[in-house]
């Protein structure tokens, strides 16, 4: 008995047998004697389709626009799922997101939510319905809906389980849980029982895409007990939590991101100021830089290598063309054929020559790295984007076999 905050992404409720199925789930869980909210994804494709129509029509629509149609996805899917909770003969009521009081921030596309007004889900729920819930969508300051970024459902979930005190965030999806790779890619990938919201957060950032990476950064701050697990085969899935019971693998997981674009900028004064100055220009645009590498001087001249995700290259290369030229360097260089493959493991804090093991793995596949980047608990590599599949199977298969 509780309060369980159940989520299902769009594959889980793709088609009308999807909808039955995920109805049962509910009505089980709520058989049982628990309050019970759902959160729902768009149905399959919708959101991407939507994204589709909108560029046949016009391609530099405005993101507010833009946040119109796609919150439409959501509101689909969350009617269908209360019409077949009827069917099945339970009360039950549908919101769009802020009906269900969530109030976000005014960035068309990637809002954050800012908190829930959570009245009307009390309500609601003190009269014994099942809710469900459009996910990925809330109200900004304008009255305006808007989205949370691609996946951010998962992130709905997590904020409606924080804000009521849930006991329990259930992800349900079309994988059974969380692996030490993607499934679907990698053939031996094994299920993970638990895992640190550290080292998910690492890998739902990296590319593992089973979870968006704010929804665990929401869950480790309010200590959501958060599980993944398959809407198609009713097993346990991953536990995601502070603690685990035993770090026995030294990895917990290998993820790939290949939207990502590597820009170099050639020929730099060798001087104070110069890193400064291109970083803080990007900053300024709100772009995000993450590997960052920088060549010896030679000559009275430097270069500086840098990633930022793909989505945005073509808006940081042009302010890069400006700020070379502004200093007087050679030029600028764009690469988007590249990707970013991972390795995470709280384990290899304690841990020596994990980095030579990942690295030779990669010389037993051929295939040359570009830039590295460490932290804690991650190993990062940057490699050209046609060697990313092969990559992750020969770092998997070394460390997970
Ligand atoms: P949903 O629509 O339910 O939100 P997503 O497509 O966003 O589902 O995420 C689930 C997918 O994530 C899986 O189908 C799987 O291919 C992919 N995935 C990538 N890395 C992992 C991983 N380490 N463990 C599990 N699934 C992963
Ligand atoms: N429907 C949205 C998307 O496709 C949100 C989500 O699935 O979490 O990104
Ligand atoms: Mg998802």
């Amino acid at each position: 008995m509780g309060l369980i905050v159940q989520k299902f992404g769009g594959t889980s409720v793709a088609d009308a047998e999807r909808v039955m199925n995920v109805a049962r789930i509910v009505t089980d869980t709520y058989k049982q004697g628990n309050k019970v909210i759902v959160v729902v994804s768009a149905q399959g494709d919708t959101t991407d389709d939507l994204i589709e129509k909108a560029k046949e029509i016009n391609p530099s629509a405005s993101k507010r626009e833009l946040d119109m149609l796609m919150t439409a996805g959501e509101q689909i899917s969350i009617s269908l799922l209360a019409m077949a909770i009827q069917k099945l003969g339970y009360p039950v009521i549908s919101l769009l997101g802020w009906q269900a009081g969530f109030v976000t921030s005014s960035v068309y596309g990637s809002a954050r939510i800012r908190r829930i007004e959570t009245d009307r889900l009390q309500s609601e729920l003190d009269q014994n319905k099942i809710i469900v819930v459009a996910g990925f969508q809330g109200l900004n300051k304008y009255d305006d809906m808007t989205t949370l970024g691609r996946g951010g459902s998962d992130t709905s979930a997590v904020a409606i389980a924080a804000a009521l005190h849930a006991d329990r965030c259930q992800i349900f999806t079309d994988v059974e849980g969380v692996y030490t790779a993607d499934p679907r890619k990698v053939e031996n990938a094994v299920k993970l029982n638990e895992i640190t919201y550290d080292e998910m957060l690492e890998l739902a950032t990296l590319g593992a895409q089973v979870l968006n990476n704010r929804s665990v950064e929401m869950a480790k701050k309010y200590n959501v007990k958060l599980e993944v697990l398959s809407s198609l085969v009713r097993k346990p899935g991953t536990i995601v939590k502070e603690k685990v019971k035993m770090e026995k693998m030294l990895i917990s997981g290998v993820a790939k991101d290949t939207h990502v674009a590597r820009i170099s900028l050639l020929g730099l004064p060798d001087e104070p100021g110069v890193a400064f100055q291109a970083f803080s220009r990007l900053a300024s645009k709100n772009i995000n830089v993450d590997i960052i590498l920088q060549s010896i001087g030679r000559d009275g001249t430097k270069d500086i290598s840098f990633t930022v995700a793909e989505d945005c290259s073509a808006e940081a290369e042009e302010i890069m063309n400006e700020f070379v030229a502004s200093v007087g360097g050679k030029g600028v260089a764009l690469d988007n054929d590249v990707a970013k493959v991972s390795i995470v493991g709280a384990g290899m804090e304690t841990h020596a020559g994990v980095a030579a093991k990942m690295f030779e793995a990669l010389y037993g596949a051929h295939i040359n790295i570009r830039m590295i980047s460490t932290s804690e608990i991650k190993i990062s590599v940057l490699i050209n984007e046609e060697d990313a599949d092969k990559a992750v199977s020969a770092i998997h298969a070394m460390f997970i076999g």
